[in-house]
């Protein structure tokens, strides 16, 4: 099922989508200096790459501080391990997976890192209407995402039981305690990379003036600029040809992107495909986008947003963003021809592709005040 054509004022725009197929498993967002920089001349900037969290991560720094760049990565990499070890729900040890066995028993005491990552996971619930919530967790597995895939998709009455085992709301938090009711567990996947990213370059900021990106999995943030006068450019890959961009974004000093896309992970059940976000009002797979990338404040909400993003579309998206000043976003829906939606803000920060010949198509967002 597609999402219906979107009414908003909009100019219009629209991009061809290069011939070939699908590609599937890609990272939809990538630090465009360093690509350039592939011949590396020692003016350039200087990236250093590992694994955290089952995903590709980097540290980069600007040319003048290059001599920080191993400490500063040693540093990032202990926090993504210290925030996994506390968030990840593949660790029967985390305090996740903890408070998830713990559920319908007595609250559990947990570090004030997770206990913050609840509350604005609470808190983005409620500013995107339940379209993101952390406690899809069961039908995340029902559905075949950390768990083993089913041969067929789920049967409807399968859907309804798990579906009444989520809701954000039910999540209590007091006194650095959470208490979920019983059946019901957590999943951070939309979220807990981000929060890593913002834990990480707070403590990187802390240790004095830095111009560097830090990249978990495709959600960054960016201190400082590539070089004087410069933005750290993060180019937007087209979610239907990867060796394509879309178009390129100039991150400001302390900004955050992050991108969801259909294409990322997925399923196969029977003749079809399933995308990994779950709309946790239906409790099916969502259908009709293809990516949504977010710049924000901070990694945390760019992480959360595009995810809900993902969920309500291009329609109902951008009424979310009313409440999120400083957050701007880049909807496209899963069809062809290519079409990109872009909100206000975005228009200053995003530049398309030559190669397309594309404008955008700009979306209605009244901020409040
Ligand atoms: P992201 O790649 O940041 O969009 O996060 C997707 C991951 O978040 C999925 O792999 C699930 O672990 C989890 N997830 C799926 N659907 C939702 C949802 N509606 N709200 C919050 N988290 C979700
Ligand atoms: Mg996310």
């Amino acid at each position: 099922m597609l999402a219906p054509r979107p009414t908003m004022d909009c100019v219009a725009v629209r991009l061809t989508r290069p011939s070939g197929r699908r590609v599937l498993r890609i990272f939809p967002v990538v630090l465009l200096q360093v690509t350039l920089a592939c011949g590396l001349r020692p003016s350039e900037p200087a990236t250093k790459s590992f694994t955290s969290m089952g995903t590709r991560a980097s540290v980069t720094v600007s040319r003048e501080y290059r001599d920080r760049l191993p400490r500063v990565t040693e540093e990032v990499s202990r926090i993504f391990r210290d925030i996994e070890g506390l968030l990840s729900t593949y660790q029967a040890d985390s305090e996740i997976s903890i408070v998830a066995r713990s559920a319908g028993g007595p609250p559990v005491a947990v570090s004030p890192d997770t206990f913050e990552v609840l509350e604005l996971s609470k808190r983005y619930g409620q500013l995107t209407g339940g379209a993101f919530d952390v406690t899809v967790a069961p039908l995340v597995r029902l559905w075949g995402f950390g768990a083993p895939p089913p041969a067929n998709p789920p049967e409807p009455k399968q859907i309804a039981d798990k579906l009444k085992l989520v809701d954000f709301r039910r999540i209590e938090l007091a006194s650095e305690t959470v208490h979920l009711p019983a059946g019901m567990s957590i999943d951070l996947g939309g979220i807990g990379k981000g929060f890593a990213v913002d834990r990480a370059f707070e403590a990187v900021c802390r240790t004095g003036s830095i111009a560097a990106v830090l990249d978990l999995g495709g959600n960054m943030r960016v201190s400082g600029q590539a070089e004087a006068g410069r933005n750290w450019i993060i180019g937007v890959r087209n979610p239907f040809e990867k060796e394509h961009l879309v178009g390129r974004i100039a991150l400001p000093d302390g900004m955050a992107v992050a991108t969801s896309g259909n294409y990322e992970r997925f399923v196969e059940l029977g003749d079809r495909r399933y995308s990994h976000i779950i709309d946790p009002r239906t409790g099916y797979p969502v259908e009709g986008m293809a990516g949504v990338t977010v710049v924000s404040p901070t990694a945390t909400e760019a992480d959360a947003f595009s995810t809900g993003l993902f969920v309500l579309g291009v329609q109902a998206g951008p009424k979310v963003l009313e409440q999120a000043p400083g957050t701007e976003a880049i909807f496209i829906p899963d069809r062809d021809p290519i079409e990109l939606w872009v909100t206000p803000g975005m228009r200053n920060l995003f530049t398309p592709d030559p190669e397309f010949k594309a404008s955008v198509r700009i979306l209605s967002v009244k901020h409040a005040g």
